[in-house]
């Protein structure tokens, strides 16, 4: 197996059209998870991987598993609960240019993972681990299961692979910082945006920012830039990665997700540190340029397709 991840993934409901949700009678539902993406991009890339959850025994769980177990990713380690539900929100379009999101996930099957969904879980027979800071600040319970997988992890040598995916929402003061902090540190990759540098840090400065992630203890850093691309600094390297231009953006969430895929995928073919980065960038690119997270992800024809057809603008 290549990658193994643990989080939360939940149903998103979009109203059809625009204005109040209150007279909608018709939404979109799709699933919404940031590990599931990077996931499902690395399966579609033809990687083995496999995820740690908890959903509700209610249809909204049901449509979760069937999604992901669709995309080929193994769902062995995720449990139904019977006492609480499949997390959800709603993206709600009240005028054309202002988007409302409503959550519904407290108390959700998810957010009650505890350790016991890490013991059964051969950590050692993957190449990678992958987490986001979404989980660890779900809960109580879902911190001590992200430490218990970080601690397994460790103890088999297996290299964490940590996107800090800020909720601000969700942390709580400088005890939810000091956590990132901390899985920041144990991680081999981190992979911030800019945003989230200057939340953890107090600078906006690339550069900076991956100087602050080595000094925690994280091997290497790759500060994400959007339309910028990314910048990548490890212990004997560091350099730019100029982004895959684009025409128009048409939905820019999720291109985050994407580039972990890319790089992981990269990583897992053995290739360079700048080589994996580009893939990274590659996907975020194609990501953007599709609505939803996970529908413009790549297989690997398109992607080899998408970065030959650009190939005079990043080299
Ligand atoms: P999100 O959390 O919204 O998914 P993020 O902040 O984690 O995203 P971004 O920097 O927005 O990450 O995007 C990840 C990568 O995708 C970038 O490093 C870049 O290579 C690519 N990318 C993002 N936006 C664009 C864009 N407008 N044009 C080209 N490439 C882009």
């Amino acid at each position: 197996m290549d990658v193994l991840s643990m989080g939360e993934t939940m149903v998103l409901f979009s109203p059809r059209s625009t204005g109040q949700m209150r007279y909608e009678t018709e939404f979109h539902a799709k699933i919404a998870g940031a590990e599931t993406n990077t996931l499902i991009g690395l399966q579609k890339l033809g990687h083995q991987t496999s995820w740690i959850s908890r959903v509700g025994a209610d249809e909204l769980g049901h449509k979760i598993i069937h999604a992901v177990r669709g995309e080929g990713v193994d769902t062995t380690h995720v449990t139904y609960d019977k006492e609480h539900a499949t997390g959800l929100f709603f993206k709600e379009k009240t005028m054309e240019d202002v988007t409302t999101v409503s959550y519904y996930r407290q108390n959700s099957a998810a957010s009650t993972l505890n350790e016991t969904a890490i013991e059964t879980v051969d950590v050692e027979s993957f190449t990678y681990v992958y987490l986001t800071g979404i989980t660890p600040v779900l809960s109580r319970s879902c911190e001590k299961a992200v430490q218990q997988l970080v601690g397994k992890a460790k103890l088999a040598g297996v290299p964490l692979v940590f996107d800090p995916n800020i909720r601000r929402t969700l942390i709580k003061g400088e005890a939810g910082k000091q956590l990132l902090k901390e899985l920041i540190g144990a991680a081999s990759l981190v992979l911030p945006g800019k945003e989230e540098g200057a939340f953890l840090f107090g600078t906006p400065d690339e550069k900076e920012i991956a100087n602050h992630c080595l000094e925690l203890g994280a091997k290497t850093a790759i500060v994400k830039l959007g339309a910028d691309g990314a910048y990548y600094k490890g212990e004997k390297t560091s350099g730019y990665v100029n982004a895959f231009p684009v025409s128009r953006v048409i939905d820019p969430v999720g291109a985050g997700d994407g580039f972990a895929a890319g790089l992981l995928s990269g990583l897992l073919d053995k290739r360079s540190l700048q080589e994996a980065v580009q893939r990274g960038c590659a996907v975020g690119a194609m990501v953007t340029q599709v609505n939803g997270d996970i529908e413009g992800l790549p297989t690997r024809a398109q992607l080899e397709a998408f970065m030959q057809s650009k190939r005079t603008d990043v080299l």
